[in-house]
């Protein structure tokens, strides 16, 4: 597949169904103009990123440690799921201060294979100010 994202006008709304354009939204955050604040936020853009085909920002925002090849991921995506909604249900975690979260998702999809939903739990670290996906329970 392309590993070129599908772009979306800035005043398109946003994938992740924030409310907000994607301009608004996870836009900025996809072009690195500007970083995730929240470990949500992250896993909004992380969301928009899987529905845009956007590989280089998964990438980007995977902890080292836990990091897939490019095409180990790749081939994860060649499913041509079509992305169609996220829910966040649920963030955990401390303070403002606290630079480990969790955030409960369900991202549901429509692939060959019919409606299929994915729900995760999320564990996010902030390293040098930067929030990361770790890895999540399925
Ligand atoms: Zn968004």
């Amino acid at each position: 597949m392309s590993t070129s994202p599908r772009t979306l006008a800035d005043d398109s709304r946003c994938p992740c169904g924030s409310g907000d354009t994607l301009g608004a939204c996870c836009g900025p955050i996809l072009r690195q103009e500007r970083r995730a604040g929240t470990a949500e936020a992250l896993m909004r853009s992380r969301y928009t990123a899987f529905a845009t085909g956007d590989i280089e920002h998964l990438l980007r925002t995977w902890h080292p440690h836990e990091r897939p090849t490019r095409s180990d991921l790749e081939s994860t995506l060649t499913d041509d799921a079509r992305w169609l909604r996220l829910d966040i249900r649920a963030t955990s975690g401390g303070g403002p201060f606290d630079d480990e979260r969790t955030v409960e998702f369900v991202a549901i999809a429509r692939t060959a294979r019919g409606r299929q939903e994915q729900h995760e739990i999320s564990r996010f670290v902030r390293e040098g100010g930067a929030w990361l996906y770790v890895d999540g329970d399925v």
